[in-house]
């Protein structure tokens, strides 16, 4: 009533406001993690330490575990809010439009002046296999107060999805902060306090993190991994991506072994972990069981890996739907 005593501009500025506020207050995913600046370059074979090998062109994308599997559950049809850090330079800015034009959005996304944007230096070979390495810049001042600061979007959001690319007091603030489901991709691997782990509803790790977080070698066989991810207290389930032998789910007592899709060629596995994740998380928020999301998922990261790039190759719904 009182706003309609106010001069028609003004109450349909207010109301624009409002809207405004709840766009930014409301996403049916979070992610709590890194964004990075990529450089790929394609080589014959991977270099030797100490060695040079001559590559093919190098591109530029956006990567980080954290904005692939934003992206990837955008692209899946979710409505989905990054929280995290870049630098306050020319690769944040172009962060912040790519994941915009993907439907992420970005306004947890703060900049931190001095600070260079994260960035990945990627080299894969004619097979497929790549080496990484990750400089985090910017991510690595995301701090547990910039995570308070999106309090309402986490306390809303069906799943909070977190990777270890971020310093741990940002890990353990967006798991304590979490209304709905927490998903964690321990990577790279580290340890993870114990609250966190006990938080964690869904644990997504590939052979070799199992082996690091249950203190044992690289599981070999699917058995293998089973038995180890049994092993692994706190999390409610444990789903281990097995890279061509698709995925393993352990849930209590249930163990489901999900076979991957046959693909004709892998083009580019990079980033097939974080549309496993994306995936994954996007089917839970619509309601779908864990074994079922983790048939989603292993068909999602199979379309991943025959295309180039990470975020480039990640599938739509429509395009999953019909693969
Ligand atoms: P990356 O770090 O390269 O993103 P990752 O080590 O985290 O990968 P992987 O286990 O290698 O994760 O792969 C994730 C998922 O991608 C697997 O669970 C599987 O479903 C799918 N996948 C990987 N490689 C293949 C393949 N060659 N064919 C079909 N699906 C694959």
């Amino acid at each position: 009533a009182d706003a309609e005593k106010l001069p028609r501009s003004v109450s349909q500025e207010a109301h624009r406001m409002v809207e405004h506020v709840h766009r930014e207050q409301a996403a049916e995913i979070v992610v709590v993690g890194s964004a990075n600046l990529d450089t790929t370059a394609h080589v014959p074979r991977l270099p030797a330490p100490g060695e040079t090998v001559l590559g093919g062109d190098t591109g530029e994308s956006v990567g980080g575990k954290g904005a692939n599997q934003a992206v990837a559950a955008a692209r899946l049809g979710r409505s989905v809010a990054m929280v995290g850090r870049v630098g306050d330079d020319p690769a944040g800015r172009r962060i912040r439009e790519a994941l915009t034009t993907q439907g992420v959005q970005v306004d947890q996304l703060g900049s931190t002046a001095g600070s260079g944007s994260g960035a990945a230096l990627i080299v894969v070979d004619e097979s497929g296999e790549n080496m990484i390495v990750v400089a985090p810049g910017a991510n690595s001042t995301l701090t547990a107060a910039h995570v308070r600061a999106a309090q309402e979007l986490l306390a809303r959001a069906g799943a909070v999805v977190c990777q270890l690319e971020i310093p741990e007091e940002a890990v353990v603030e967006a798991v304590r902060l979490a209304g709905g489901r927490v998903i964690l991709n321990p990577s790279p691997v580290r340890s993870v306090p114990p609250e966190v782990m006990a938080r964690v509803d869904v644990l997504i790790v590939n052979r070799s993190e199992l082996g690091a977080i249950a203190g044992a070698p690289e599981p070999r066989t699917v058995d293998d991994a089973a038995a180890l991810a049994a092993g692994v207290g706190g999390p409610g389930a444990v789903v281990v991506t097995l890279g061509a032998d698709g995925a393993l789910l352990v849930d209590g007592n249930t163990r489901v072994h999900v076979p991957a899709v046959r693909v004709p060629t892998v083009v580019d596995p990079t980033g097939a972990g974080d549309t496993f994740c994306g995936a994954l998380t996007d089917a839970l928020v619509r309601g779908e069981a864990l074994d079922g999301a983790v048939r989603w998922a292993v068909r999602a990261a199979a379309l991943a890996v025959t295309g180039a790039g990470a975020q480039s190759a990640m599938p739509t719904a429509a395009q999953l739907a019909t693969a």
